[in-house]
């Protein structure tokens, strides 16, 4: 369930700090350590999955709830309402997809342009 090498395993187990956005009994959210956007946070399982080429059937209704919750914590976080304001969400997979860590993660991101990146 857990890997202990991985360093957002350590993150959701409170023994590396990080700005928590949000927790539940399966997500946790935080905020990006290097941000590219005025507001970028994380969303990740606790459930230690590598990333989105290990989905299984049994993951729907837990990558439901995270998209679900997704805009709910964007606008929280002050992102702008739609259409006009809005928010990225990013899941970069494998080398080529520019995954660095290898625990699945979605990136969140908006606020006022221009953004360092994405
Ligand atoms: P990716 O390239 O999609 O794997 O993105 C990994 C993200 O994790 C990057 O945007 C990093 O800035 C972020 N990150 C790495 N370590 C930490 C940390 N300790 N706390 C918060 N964010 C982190
Ligand atoms: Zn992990």
């Amino acid at each position: 369930m857990h890997d202990p090498n991985c360093i957002f395993c350590k993150i959701i187990a409170g023994h590396i700090p990080s700005t928590r956005v949000y927790e539940d009994e399966e997500i946790f959210a935080f905020h990006d350590i290097h941000p590219w956007a005025p507001i970028h946070f994380l969303m990740v399982p606790k459930v230690h999955i590598p990333s989105m080429a290990q989905l299984l059937p049994e993951h729907e209704a837990l990558l439901g709830r995270m998209m679900v919750l997704a805009p709910k914590l964007a606008f929280e976080q002050g992102c702008g309402p739609y259409p006009e304001g809005g928010f990225r969400v990013v899941c970069n997979t494998g080398a080529l997809g520019g995954q660095e860590v290898h625990h699945l993660h979605i990136h969140v991101m908006g606020g006022p342009r221009p953004w360092a990146k994405g």
